[in-house]
This record gives structure tokens, sequence and C-alpha cells, in this order.
């Protein structure tokens, strides 16, 4: 479960990390009530579950609470990164005289928590980290000893901190460790993590993630006023919420839990890590797929065919791949239905419209006497699902 900036700084200082005097609000009033509070120049942030505020016009500055309000009001009534926004935090606006990067999050090969410092944080921070010489440095967590002084000091010094720096900086480190720990954390991320005029080094931004299975443990979040919720993400397409119509038209199979992208290859592939799969291969191979659907449990022809009408509908659809792994729960031969049935609805003709089917399993023999009388290329289960991909991104190409 992703947090606020709001609660993740909470949770920070919870565990001592410094942060800007501050707090979340929901209107303007109140907005301009907690900057009259933190007198001086404030920072009004948008709260959404994203990041790349800064650029999108949701980190604005104000001078005092008038214009607290009237920037907040502003901020609730439009969108940031497509986004409603419907808190916001105001905080002390900072002099800031240095940006660095400090984040925590596993390391799935080696199955350690890893630390990273950058010396260069803020906005660009991911287009920094890519170059060579970016000074990210990078620490594996030993479980069992966690992040001893010292180490927590070295990284201070690589982020540039001298004398008492050391200290303040290298306890920032080990707290952002005690704070994953004690919150089952997944990610914890500071960027930037700040050097202000007066020397002192504050938490400016907070990103975390809880580990959703942890969080039935983490009692302590709702005493903090961070309840459990659904994971959004973003709001659902139209294409996605049609999706989910079709197959709830009827219980039989899954059909239609699509997400959407901007490519040219629709898919039609099976769910599961197998989808992860083709998706990778399909990009692999130069590919940009339209969607990611997925399809199993034995789905009737007529969710099938919906499902076909609709992923073909997204304008700039170049191609079709229907991909999946070896079947044993789904007949081949009524996905062949379905979607040839989809295709010829679209008034596509599967001779002539690149498509291209990698669907072994049940009622297989019958399902590619189907596909062959419509003239469609397919691979049974002698072939591998990239042979498939690799094919589909080469057609319709010149
Ligand atoms: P993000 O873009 O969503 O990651 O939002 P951040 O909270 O990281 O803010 C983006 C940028 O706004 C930071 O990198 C800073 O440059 C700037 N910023 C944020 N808070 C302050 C502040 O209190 N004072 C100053 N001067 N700049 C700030
Ligand atoms: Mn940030």
């Amino acid at each position: 479960m992703r947090l606020y900036e709001y609660e993740g700084k909470i949770l920070a200082q919870k565990v001592g990390i410094p942060v800007p005097a501050g707090k979340m609000v929901d209107s303007p009033e109140k907005a301009r009530e907690v900057a009259g509070e933190i007198k001086g120049e404030v920072v009004v942030k948008a709260q959404i579950l994203l990041g790349g505020r800064g650029k999108a016009g949701g980190v604005r500055f104000a001078s005092d609470p008038g214009e607290a309000e009237k920037v907040t009001r502003e901020m609730l009534a439009t969108r940031v990164r497509d986004r409603k926004v419907e808190k916001v935090l105001v905080e002390k606006k900072l002099e800031i005289v240095e940006e660095m990067y400090l984040g925590i999050t596993i390391d799935e090969i080696n199955k350690r928590m890893i630390l990273l410092a950058g010396k260069t944080g803020g906005v660009e921070v991911e287009a920094i980290a890519q170059k060579p010489g970016a000074g990210f440095a990078r620490a594996l967590v030993d479980p069992f000893i966690g992040v001893p002084g010292f180490r927590a000091k070295e990284l201070a010094k690589h982020l540039g901190a001298t004398d008492k720096g050391l200290g303040a900086l290298g306890n920032i480190v080990s707290r952002l460790y005690a704070l994953v720990q004690k919150f089952d954390a997944s990610v914890a991320e500071i960027n930037p993590l700040v050097k202000t005029k007066d020397g002192s080094y504050l938490a400016a931004d907070c990103r975390v993630e809880i580990d959703d299975d942890a969080i039935f443990r983490q009692k302590e979040l709702e005493s903090l006023g961070i309840f459990p919720r659904e994971e959004r993400g973003r709001e659902p397409t139209e294409l996605e919420r049609k999706g989910a119509e079709i197959d709830r038209v009827d219980h039989r199979g899954v059909a239609g839990r699509v997400v959407e992208f901007d490519g040219d290859t629709a898919l039609i592939i099976g769910g599961g890590g197998a989808s992860l799969t083709v998706f990778d291969a399909i990009l692999k191979y130069g590919g940009k797929p339209a969607n990611y659907c997925e399809i199993g449990g034995n789905p009737t022809v007529r969710k099938l065919q919906l499902l076909t009408e609709l992923i073909l509908s997204k304008p700039g659809v170049k191609r079709l791949a229907v991909v999946t792994n070896v079947l044993s729960n789904t007949r081949v031969d009524l996905v062949a239905r379905g979607v040839i049935k989809g295709m010829l609805n679209r008034g596509l003709d599967p001779r002539n419209f690149p498509v291209v089917f990698r669907v072994p399993g049940a009622w297989e023999d019958e399902g590619f006497r189907i596909l062959d009388k419509y003239g469609i290329k397919y691979f049974d289960r002698t072939h591998t699902m990239d042979e498939a991909a690799q094919y589909i991104c080469q057609m319709g190409r010149s």
C-alpha cells in the first residue's frame, strides 16, 4: 500500500527523521489557518499517490496565508498528473542549499534490502541516476546486522556531509532503515533529502510503501491515522471499464481484465506469470502493447468476441496476438471462435489483418481446424510463446 507524502512523513517523524513543520488539509480555509500558524512562506503540495508533482504544478509556494488559501483552492480544483487532488500538505518553505537522494527498497536479486544514496536528488533523479558517474552509492543490508552506525556515516560522507553533519545525516540513514523495519515497508524514499541554509538536514518529500502482506500486523498505522485502503493506482480508462463490463456479462471464465497502453499490438494472454512473459517478449521484439488482457477458466465465445471487438476498437491497433501457455482449463476452439467472430464483426479479415495464435490446450485439434479454415497463423505447443511474440512483431511491418 502506497502512502501519501503526509502519511510517510508521519512515519518518518515517528522514527525521528526531521521533516518540515506542516499539516495536511482538505480545504482552502484550513490551508490559510495552517499557513498562519507556520508564519512566513509556505509550500503547498498536492497529495496524490504519484511522484513528479513538482514538474506538474503539484508543488507551489505561497508567501502569506491569503496566497496559501488561493493556491490551495486552485490545486483542489485542478488535476495533477491526471489525478484529482483532495488533500494538500501545507509546510514551511525551506531554504534549500542542497538536494540529495536517499532510499531503501528490496533488491530482488540479492534478496536483501538495499540502501541507495545520491549526491544529487530532486525532480530529475531518475534521469541522473542512469548516467555513469552519477554519484549513487549502494549498500546491501545484512538483515542480521542492520545498518550499523559506521555504515550510515559512510553513506553520509558519500553525500558530502562533514563534521556534525555526519552524525545528523547518518542518523537519518539509520532511522530510515528503522522505519522500514518497524512498519514493514518495501520502499522508503526521501527525495529530496535536503540540506538547508542553517546546515540542518530534513526530509522534504517522503514516499513509503507498506508490504500488503504485512498490513494485518501493522496495528499502529491506524492509531497514526493511516488506514488500509484499496490500491487504486490511476482511475480506469473507458476501455478498461468496458472490459470489466464484458467480464461481468457472464460468470463463466475470465475475459476482460484489460489494462490499456498506448501501443499498436492488441494482446489476449493467459494471465499470471505466462502473460507477463508474453508481454516482455513483445517488448523485446520491438512491439508496443496496446493493452494487457487476461483470459482463462473457459470464458464463453460471446465474452471473447466482445472482448476482441473492444480491444480492436482502439484507434491505431495494427495487430493481434492471442498467446497463452498450455491451457488445461480453457477450450482452444472456443477461444478461436470468439476471437474470429470479434474480428469479423469489426470488419477485419483474418487473412489480411496481422494476427497470430499460440493457444495450445484442451480441444486444440478442433481449435486448429477453425484457425486453418480462416487462414490464421498459429503455433502449437512445440513452439514457444516467445516465437509467437517474435512473429507478430514482424508482421505488418515493411
Ligand atoms: P515530487 O516532484 O512529487 O517528487 O515532489 P517533491 O516534494 O519532491 O518536490 C519537488 C521539488 O520541489 C523539490 O525537489 C524541491 O526542489 C522543491 N521543493 C519542495 N519543497 C520545497 C521547499 O520547502 N522549499 C524549496 N525551496 N523547494 C521545495
Ligand atoms: Mn520528490
